[in-house]
């Protein structure tokens, strides 16, 4: 019954409200994306993308800073290397709540106070992105999140194509026993075929990973697969830059073309 009051829930929210873009865009884009995030996924995940010159995004719930025994932990050193290594840090929660079962004001207060604790560790940075826990949306929060970030990552399957959801993007999972290499090649061919913004998640990356991670020669053989087809590998919030620099240039040039024809 709760699953259920959940999927209703979140097929409401997706059903009323959207931020919505038109893509494809001039090629295919691929980001990795890590949730929570468990130290493992900075130390392997994080290094095998720098390997390869790219940069990942990290949403991150600060509850789970300097925990102790907790699956999830990280430390701020952790936090301020990956920023130094020009990986994206992105809002979760504060506590990692579900949003389907928490009201409103708590979810809002939540989220602000993930935004202000991150504030105090990097006073010039700002959470822009977000990814919401167990995928658990509600109308109300999704139109708050439409407003307060540049965009929000769900975990409903798919390749981000055509009339694409800003406030409820899609993804891939790279977990541990859910798709081949053979199969996650396929989805990255379809990605470049159809120009679409292709977006992985995990969790872990590590030898012995949890149901919702996967290991390091699994995470670097997908990553090893993009650099050789030489695929644009972006943080969201660099692919977000990217989409809005061409919709401002296709309006100039549309401007232009206006202008030339009076
Ligand atoms: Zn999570």
């Amino acid at each position: 019954m709760e699953k259920y009051i959940k999927f209703i829930k979140r097929e409401w929210a997706n059903f009323a409200f959207q931020k919505h873009i038109e893509l494809p865009l001039e090629e295919a884009v691929i980001s990795f994306t890590f949730d929570d995030a468990p130290r493992s996924a900075f130390i392997e995940g994080g290094s095998i993308l720098e390997k390869y010159g790219f940069a990942g995004t990290f949403y991150i719930a600060l509850t789970f800073l300097d925990k102790l025994n907790s699956e999830v932990s990280f430390s701020d050193e952790d936090l301020k290397t990956a920023m130094e290594k020009t990986h994206e840090l992105a809002c979760h929660t504060f506590k990692h709540i579900d949003l389907s079962k928490t009201n409103f004001l708590d979810s809002v207060a939540d989220i602000r106070e993930n935004g202000e604790r991150f504030s105090r560790l990097f006073p010039d940075h700002q959470f822009q992105n977000f990814s919401y826990p167990f995928g658990a949306e509600t109308l109300a929060i999704k139109k708050f999140l439409a407003d307060e970030f540049r965009s929000a990552r769900g975990i409903g399957h798919g390749l981000n194509i055509g009339k694409t959801d800003l406030a409820n993007l899609k993804t891939i999972k790279l977990y541990r026993d859910r798709y081949s290499l053979a199969e996650i090649e396929g989805y990255i061919e379809t990605a470049v075929e159809k120009k679409a913004w292709l977006i992985f998640y995990t969790h872990d990356v590590a030898e012995n990973p949890s149901p919702y991670g996967c290991a390091p020669a699994y995470f670097e053989a997908v990553v090893k697969a993009c650099a050789n087809k030489k695929l644009n590998v972006l943080t969201i919030d660099k692919t977000l830059d990217l989409i809005e620099s061409a919709a401002q240039n296709r309006k100039r040039n549309s401007l232009e073309h206006t202008h030339h024809n009076n």
